[in-house]
């Protein structure tokens, strides 16, 4: 898709620093960082959010997960713990319209909405 930042990134019309590439998935580092380690982790293939994923995308989500470990263990993760989020939607905070995986780590993250404080 011509207007989605992150197809752009893939297709390198946008500049990025990548970290991890394969021919189905990309990673690069977030441009406005949370933690000390935060990067992306995205499908080549093009879906809006989560919500567009299908029985066919199951493979391909479940290396998205591979992916996440891998590149926890290359940014010295796997020991401390680290976080990995996906927003979805107006509420859910998304702001890039092209599924991704955020893999937040690098310092204690005690804020966790999951348990519903901060909210
Ligand atoms: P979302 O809010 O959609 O879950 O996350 C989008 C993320 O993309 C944000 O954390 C934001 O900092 C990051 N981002 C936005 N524009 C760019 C960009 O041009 N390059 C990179 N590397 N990250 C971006
Ligand atoms: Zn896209």
């Amino acid at each position: 898709m011509s207007d989605c930042l992150f197809c752009n990134i893939i297709e390198k019309k946008a500049d990025a620093d990548i970290v991890y590439e394969d021919e189905d998935i990309i990673a690069f580092k977030d441009i406005n960082p949370v933690a000390p380690v935060h990067l992306l982790i995205v499908p080549r293939k093009h879906f809006d959010s989560i919500l567009s994923i299908g029985e066919e995308d199951a493979y391909l989500v479940g290396r998205l997960h591979l992916v996440v470990n891998k590149l926890a263990g290359e940014f010295g993760l796997q020991e401390r713990g680290f976080r990995i989020v996906i927003n979805c939607g107006e509420e859910g905070g998304q702001a890039v319209l092209h599924l991704h995986f955020h893999l937040i780590g690098g310092k204690p993250l005690y804020h966790n909405i999951a348990k519903g404080r901060g909210v």
